[in-house]
C-alpha cells in the first residue's frame, strides 16, 4: 500500500506527524506500507510556484491512498486566485476524479458536553453526509467577474450532468445499504432545475436499492432539521455546495471540528483522506491541535481503500479509548479532564492501538 502524505500549511504539518506515527505503529506490526511525502497548498507554492507540484500530482496518482493535513494560511491570500493553495486541494480532487466525499457526524458520548445542542438532542448521533465533490457552482462554466450595463457582476454556474448524480448516487445507496437503510437526498428542487434533475435522477437509481428507503429534503428545511432533530438522519447524499455548509453545521453537532475525518473517492475506491477542518493559522506552531480526525481520517482509509475494517475498528477504538481516558486537545477540553498537546494525543493513540 502506498500513501502519498501531504501535510499542507499551518497545522497540517503537526496533526500529520501523529497520523504517521499511527501508519508506523500498524507498520511494527506487520502492515506493509510505503509513505512519501510532498508539498501542497501554501507549502507547494513556497517549494514550487504551484499549490499542486507537478511531482506532488505524480506521487498522489501512482499511490493507493492520499493522507492529506490542511492548506491554507493568511501570507497567501493575496496570491493570485490560481495560485492560492485552495486552488490546489480543488485541483487534487478533480485530477484525481475524488466525486464522493464522505464526512460522518459522529458524537463520541463523553464529549456530548462540547456540543452546541442540548446532549439530550446529540447523544447517539451517526450522521454519513455524501457530499459530491467535483461539479456544481465551484466548477461550473461559465464564471467570472465583468462589467455590464456600466457595473461589475459576477457570476457562477450550477450545473450536474444526469451521470455525476447517479455515479455519486451510487456511492450513496451503497453506503445506505451498510448503515440503517436510509437515505435522504437534499436540494433546492422547488427553485433550481439543476436541483431537479438531482432529484429525478436520485430516484431513478433508488430503484436499483428498493432496500433503502429514500426521502427528499429542501437544503433550507435540511439545515433547520440538522438543528432541531439531527437523529432523523442516516445517510444523507447532495451537492457539492450544499454539502459544503450543511456537513460544517452537522460537525458542530458533534463539538468540535478536531474530530471529524472524511475520505474522497473516486469509481475504484482510491482516495484522498483528510481531517474536514482547515489548518488553523492561529494555533499553529504550537503543538495545539487536535490530531484525532487526521487520525480517523486514516482509519477511514482501512475501511475504504484498503477494505482491512479489522484495522479501521482498530484505530477507531484506540481513539475511543484515549477520549474515554479523558485525554482532551484545548478545543475539546472541559473542567475535570486531562489537557494534553498534539503529539501527547498521538502518542496515547499508538500507546492505546
Ligand atoms: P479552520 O478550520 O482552519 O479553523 C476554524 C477554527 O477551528 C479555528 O479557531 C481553529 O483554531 C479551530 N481548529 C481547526 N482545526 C482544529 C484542530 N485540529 N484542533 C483544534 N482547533 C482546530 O478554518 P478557518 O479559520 O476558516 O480557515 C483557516 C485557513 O484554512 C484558511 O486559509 C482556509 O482557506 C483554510 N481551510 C482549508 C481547508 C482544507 O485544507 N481542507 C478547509 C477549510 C479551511
Amino acid at each position: 500500500m502506498k500513501i502519498a502524505v501531504l501535510p499542507g500549511d499551518g497545522i497540517g504539518p503537526e496533526i500529520v506527524a501523529q497520523a504517521v506515527k499511527v501508519l508506523d505503529a500498524l507498520r511494527a506490526d506487520g502492515a506493509k506500507i510505503e509513505m512519501e511525502t510532498a508539498p501542497i497548498g501554501g507549502a507547494g507554492y513556497d517549494a514550487a510556484g504551484d499549490p499542486l507540484p507537478e511531482a506532488t500530482l505524480k506521487l498522489a496518482r501512482d499511490a493507493d491512498a492520499v493522507l492529506l493535513g490542511a492548506v491554507g494560511g493568511p501570507q497567501y491570500d493575496t496570491l493570485d486566485r490560481p495560485l492560492r493553495p485552495e486552488r490546489g486541494l480543488l485541483r487534487i480532487r478533480k485530477e484525481l476524479n475524488l466525486f464522493a466525499n464522505l464526512r460522518p457526524a459522529l458524537l463520541y458520548p463523553e464529549l456530548a458536553g462540547a456540543s452546541s445542542l442540548k446532549p439530550e438532542v446529540v447523544s447517539g448521533l451517526d450522521i454519513m453526509i455524501v457530499r459530491e465533490l467535483t461539479g456544481d457552482v465551484y466548477f461550473g462554466q461559465p464564471r467570472g467577474i465583468e462589467v455590464r450595463n456600466g457595473e461589475r457582476v459576477g457570476f457562477n454556474t450550477m450545473l450536474y450532468s444526469e451521470s455525476e448524480v447517479r455515479r455519486v448516487a451510487h456511492v450513496a445507496f451503497g453506503i445506505a445499504m451498510k448503515r440503517g437503510r436510509k437515505l435522504c437526498s437534499v436540494e433546492k428542487a422547488n427553485v433550481l432545475e439543476c436541483s431537479e434533475l438531482w432529484k429525478e435522477v436520485m430516484i431513478e437509481v433508488s430503484k436499483q436499492y428498493p432496500e433503502v428507503e429514500l426521502s427528499h429534503m429542501y437544503v433550507d428545511n435540511a439545515a433547520m432539521q440538522l438543528i432541531r432533530a439531527p437523529k432523523q438522519f442516516d445517510t444523507m447524499v447532495t451537492g457539492n455546495i450544499f454539502g459544503d455548509i450543511l456537513s460544517d453545521a452537522a460537525s458542530m453537532l458533534s463539538g468540535s471540528i478536531g474530530m471529524l475525518p472524511s475520505a474522497s473517492l473516486d469509481e475504484h475506491n482510491k482516495g484522498m483522506y483528510e481531517p474536514i477542518h482547515g489548518s488553523a493559522p492561529d494555533i499553529a506552531g504550537r503543538n495545539l491541535a487536535n490530531p484525532l480526525a487526521t487520525i480517523l481520517s486514516v482509519a477511514m482509509m482501512y475501511r475504504y481503500t484498503f477494505a482491512d475494517l479489522a484495522t479501521a475498528d482498530r484505530i477507531e477504538n484506540a481513539v475511543k479509548k484515549v477520549v474515554a481516558q479523558g485525554l482532551r486537545t484545548g478545543d475539546i477540553w472541559t473542567e475535570g479532564t486531562r489537557k494534553v498537546s498534539c503529539s501527547e494525543m498521538g502518542d496515547a493513540v499508538v500507546a492505546a492501538l
